[in-house]
């Protein structure tokens, strides 16, 4: 008797569920399925919510018959594939907004962990030392940030440092955020200009084939001896081999990443052995609130796709 089936094929924040259910939606629940119990129960189903798993394949969405909306509850859609699903009619919707704050404040929590060896001095406690001496740090209040990328992510930390952190606050993109220019007074400069005179530089920009290895060892070399690079936006932006030269050999004084050329990081990777960077997983998004209001969210426009 319900109109609308949906399949969620992930785990997905309870409240998410409740609220198709709450406005008339059929909700079944089968996590993480393989390809082939995927294609064998598609049928039926008009939304499809998934995360980084399972594989939604093309032979998945040709197994389909009433499929009308595949969600992904947060942002990437790698395991979608998504030319087949348009060439269906099918639409494909995310949740785009859902984690910025906690990879901005993810970014922001590596800054203060370069900034003052957290994760060093915490490394080497473990080891029975005290290494006070080498953990000397640096205040980041009155230091220049500098954003690549002021998008929803890079706004929010320059948000957190202005206003928390008290850094003064330099951005570069494809266009110019007035409203950052006027509720934060950031400046509005050129990629080599940001580089020469920022103390941090958070890295905010999507992966396209322009900012693929946008900060090469040209653009290391501009940096200044004693500042700090944050990368929570993808590990491809980034010239890994370069940035470990510019670690070792000082160009800069250290790195925060959260992403990486190749994930997960392999065992023996050089960065693993400097001591003058901070390592995540790529957990970015990986918090109760991203997940809850990325289930939020989608759910939300599958109920708005089907209300049209
Ligand atoms: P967004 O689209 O809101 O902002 C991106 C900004 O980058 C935009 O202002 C855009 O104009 C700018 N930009 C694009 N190309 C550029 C270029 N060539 N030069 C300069 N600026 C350019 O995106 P967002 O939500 O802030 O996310 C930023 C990135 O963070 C995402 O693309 C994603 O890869 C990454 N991310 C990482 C995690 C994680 O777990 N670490 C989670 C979510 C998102």
């Amino acid at each position: 008797t319900y109109k609308y089936r949906v399949l969620v094929a992930s785990h997905i924040h309870e409240k998410a569920i409740e609220l198709l259910r709450s406005n008339g939606f059929d909700v079944a629940v089968r996590e993480e399925p393989s390809e082939d119990e995927l294609a064998s129960m598609i049928k039926g189903f008009h939304a499809l919510i998934v995360r980084s798993k399972p594989l939604v394949t093309k032979r998945v969405i040709e197994s389909s018959d009433v499929l009308k909306v595949i969600a992904r509850a947060g942002v990437g859609l790698d395991n979608i594939d998504v030319k087949a699903a348009k060439a269906r009619g099918i639409e494909v919707i995310n949740a785009p907004a859902s984690s910025s704050v906690s990879v901005a404040e993810l970014a922001v929590g590596l800054m203060i962990t370069v900034a003052r060896k957290i994760a060093f001095s915490d490394r080497h406690m473990r080891l029975g030392e005290w290494p006070k001496k080498q953990a000397m740090g640096i205040e980041l209040n009155g230091k220049t940030l500098g954003i690549i990328g002021a998008g929803r992510i890079g706004s929010t930390v320059a948000k957190i440092c202005r206003l928390g952190l008290g850094m003064n606050i330099l951005y570069y993109d494809l266009s110019k955020n007035e409203q950052l220019e006027r509720e934060l007074g950031a400046r509005y400069v050129d990629l080599e200009t940001l580089l020469k005179e920022s103390d941090v530089v958070s890295i905010h920009v999507p992966l396209t084939p322009e900012t693929q290895h946008l900060i090469n060892e040209k653009r290391l070399r501009l940096m200044k001896k004693t500042a700090i690079l944050i990368n929570t936006s993808r590990g491809q932006v980034v010239d890994t081999n370069a940035l470990i030269k510019a670690l070792k050999e000082g160009w800069i004084a250290g790195a925060g990443l959260d992403v990486f050329e190749e994930e997960p990081l392999p065992k023996d990777h050089a960065l693993l052995k400097l001591d003058n960077v901070v390592l995540t997983p790529h957990i970015g998004a990986s918090t109760v609130e991203a997940q809850e209001k990325a289930g939020i969210e989608v759910a939300e426009k599958i109920i708005d796709y089907f209300r049209k």
